[in-house]
């Protein structure tokens, strides 16, 4: 198995989760008392944010690139940054390491496409939706349509996401907000939407949904999982 290096704390809600999946997953995957290797960069979020707000991307690039050395220092055989709106400088990071980042967008756009579905909408920060670096992705690398919210509906889930979820406040009232947004989405031609955010997922589900969502949360830490035991199948046989 190999060990993932995780750079959390953006935020520590959110990193909790991939934790917590990575570990299920490999338990079910091998059983027993199986879990993952892994070592965990966390950072302190209120100086991301900080910097993210300020416009300061160049410092909070040296931050991440520091974080994933760190990691890999640490014996990590590859890199996940878990949050999407740090795949900003993702590729900035991947040059500065030598094991490989696997990058969110790529592995949401993966199960995208493999559900058959072109058009999707996204949910993020601004930071996420607004900018190219993650939609840009998604539709020139992977070749999908890629519908945003309106610019009062981005600042609904803009705000949400830094003063509620990133603190663990989950309310029914932005619950409701956010529902609205996907249905507009749903109406304007979205047929899945990629909660492009790593907190989003602690706040609608599917059962809040017309159609297919795409948990990023979730899909980023299986991608982890499958990547960790590629090669090792039948691995839980032969220790048995
Ligand atoms: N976790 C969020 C994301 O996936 C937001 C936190 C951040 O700005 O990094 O984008």
């Amino acid at each position: 198995m190999k060990t993932v290096g995780l750079i959390g704390g953006m935020s520590w809600e959110s990193s909790i989760e991939y934790y917590r999946i990575i570990n299920e997953t490999v338990r079910d995957r091998l059983g027993g008392l199986h879990s993952a290797k892994s070592i965990m960069y966390s950072v302190d979020f209120a100086e991301i944010e900080a910097l993210q707000h300020q416009g300061r991307w160049d410092e909070a690039t040296e931050m991440m690139i520091a974080a994933a050395q760190n990691v890999e220092n640490g014996g990590a055989d590859f890199v996940i940054i878990c949050t999407n709106t740090m795949h900003k400088m993702a590729d900035e990071v991947q040059k500065h390491i030598r094991v490989p980042l696997l990058h969110i967008a790529d592995a949401t756009a993966e199960q995208i496409k493999a559900r058959g579905l072109t058009k999707v909408g996204l949910l993020g920060t601004r930071f996420t939706i607004e900018e190219d670096f993650y939609k840009g992705r998604l539709v020139e690398k992977h070749g999908l349509e890629v519908l945003i919210p309106t610019e009062e509906e981005r600042e609904i889930v803009h705000r949400v996401i830094f003063d509620e979820l990133c603190m663990g406040e989950i309310k029914q009232s932005s619950r409701e907000q956010y529902v609205s947004i996907m249905d507009h989405l749903v109406r304007r031609g979205a047929e899945g939407i990629i909660l492009g955010c790593t907190e989003i997922s602690l706040l609608v589900g599917d059962e809040d949904s017309q159609v297919a969502l795409f948990d990023t949360t979730r899909i980023h830490a299986l991608a982890a999982v499958e990547y960790a035991l590629e090669e090792n199948r039948g691995e839980a046989c032969l220790e048995k």
